[in-house]
């Protein structure tokens, strides 16, 4: 490629791709990139795989692809052809949708969201929403010129328009919002595909005390600056999320500790949505839900993500579908106004069938909330090197889980899809959809996909999202949870 400024959209398509292989970009004349005459490759130097050079010019982006050397694809996309690209998204956008009709014309792969890579794929949709565009309009050009297949393109305007709502709705009440999140970055145990920077072992409870001394510590700080000065500005708690990890794993007394520094120092009040992710069901007990109950806990996660026995054992979760339902009871039973539950799609040995069952397994229960993930195999995982060592890192592009198989079961039970985003290395490239039944809808989830309001992060690992006048600035805890508490203890 030409020049260095579009290393990251070349790097992100290749990868739509080949999402576990080995992408490398090379620079216009860099020692390795291909002899060009005119923008056009001569010979290539790099044996085996695959080889993609891309150009944009004045009038056009230009993909060919190589493959051991032989050219297998060529295409050119025109600025003038795609108008809303070239008003939008300029060259950038036009490189990337050259590279992705090369590659998809060399490797014949069906890639469902087309040339869209970006992770929230409502946020193109809401900038156009905003510019007057109707949805027949929206919904052509995402078929016609970005190449999302029908049921992606609904899907991404159905997210954006919900997307709006709620944020009307999140200003309507809060004035001048602001979230608020807390991270307990601990387990029972290590789902294998868990990329999360954390130790293997369950904490001992001398680690939990430390951790959460040093987390009130800095609740008290953030309460005594910088949210003194942002309630001085006027705004307002909106949401408030105490995740992880597991903040369940706490025991009660120090789960008391956690809530109660909340109350004094943030007191949020009845409008704020205040949740725990209680994540793993066996930590769940009725002494610790009426804890939270207690202290105005209203929304909490419980999730199964899989209600097959055989799969949980797999990926290292304690917890069978059967502890999953008395968890699930349990929480009912306390009085939570909202329950989420978590699905992942293709998990190892699971595909669409076995999605679907957990589907109808979960839906006799009526959570308020269902987020159906897909499985990411994240380089930190133990499930990484599991697939690295089986197959050759293109298989799933070829055997994806379509998240289609459920979402019209749920819309018909009142369910309507609220939020939406995309990770790398997603089985299939394949999204997490947030569903919800009508009022239920997690307005945390909103203000920090969206980056409506500033969120302010708490805890090992967390972060702070400062959102102002447009521009977006991210201050970062330390990561390790040892560290966090060495430097701040
Ligand atoms: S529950 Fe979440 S954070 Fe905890 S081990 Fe599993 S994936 Fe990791």
């Amino acid at each position: 490629m030409r020049g260095h400024e579009f290393v990251n959209e070349v790097q992100t398509v290749a990868q739509v791709f080949f999402p576990l292989g080995r992408v490398r970009v090379w620079g216009w004349g860099e020692s390795g990139a291909a002899e060009c005459d005119e923008g056009y490759p001569a010979t290539l130097s790099w044996e085996g795989g695959v080889v993609v050079v891309a150009a944009v010019a004045d009038d056009a982006a230009r993909a060919v692809v190589y493959i051991n050397g032989a050219e297998v694809a060529a295409r050119v996309v025109a600025l003038d052809a795609v108008d809303v690209v070239r008003t939008e998204l300029s060259a950038r956008r036009v490189l990337m949708l050259a590279m992705f009709h090369a590659l998809r014309a060399a490797t014949g792969a069906d890639i469902p969201w087309g040339a869209l890579t970006g992770i929230r794929p409502s946020k193109m949709v809401r900038s156009w929403l905003a510019q007057g565009k109707g949805d027949a309009q929206i919904l052509r050009d995402l078929e016609d010129v970005i190449c999302l297949r029908s049921d992606k393109a609904r899907l991404a305007l159905d997210v954006a328009h919900a997307e709006n709502r709620l944020t009307q709705k999140i200003f309507e009440s809060s004035g001048a919002p602001l979230g608020i999140y807390i991270g307990v970055p601990f387990c029972p145990s290590r789902c294998a595909y868990c990329s999360f920077n954390m130790a293997a072992k369950p904490p001992t409870r001398a680690e939990l005390t430390r951790y959460v001394t040093v987390l009130v510590r800095e609740i008290k700080e953030m309460a005594r600056h910088e949210l003194h000065e942002m309630r001085h500005m006027g705004k307002r708690i909106a949401s408030l999320y105490i995740g992880g990890g597991t903040p369940t794993v706490l025991p009660d007394d120090l789960l008391a500790t956690l809530l109660d520094a909340v109350g004094e120092y943030f007191a949020p009040g009845a409008d704020c949505e205040y949740t725990v992710e209680a994540g793993r069901p066996d930590t769940l007990t009725p002494e610790n839900l009426r804890l939270m109950r207690e202290f105005g806990v209203g929304r909490i996660a419980v999730n199964p993500q899989t209600l097959n026995d055989r799969t949980l054992q797999a990926i290292g979760r304690n917890h069978t579908a059967a502890d999953f339902v008395r968890a699930f009871m349990l929480a009912r039973d306390a009085g939570f106004a909202t329950i989420n539950a978590d699905l992942i799609a293709a998990l190892p040995g699971e595909g669409e069938d076995d999605l679907r069952r957990s589907v109808e397994a979960l839906l006799p229960l009526r959570p308020e909330n269902l987020t159906i993930h897909t499985l990411s195999i994240k380089r930190a995982s133990r499930l990484r090197g599991q697939v690295e060592d089986c197959n050759d890192g293109t298989i799933f592009a070829t055997s994806p889980v379509d998240m289609n198989v459920t979402q019209a079961r749920l819309r018909d039970m009142g369910y309507a899809p609220y939020y939406l985003y995309r990770q790398k290395n997603t089985i299939g490239l394949a999204e997490n959809i947030g569903y919800s039944l009508p009022g239920h809808e997690c307005l945390y989830n909103i203000g920090m996909m969206s980056e409506i309001h500033t969120v302010l992060g708490i805890g090992a690992g967390a972060v702070t999202k400062y959102v102002e006048g447009g521009k977006i600035n991210r201050k970062f805890n330390e990561k390790n949870p040892q560290i966090y508490m060495e430097r701040r203890a």
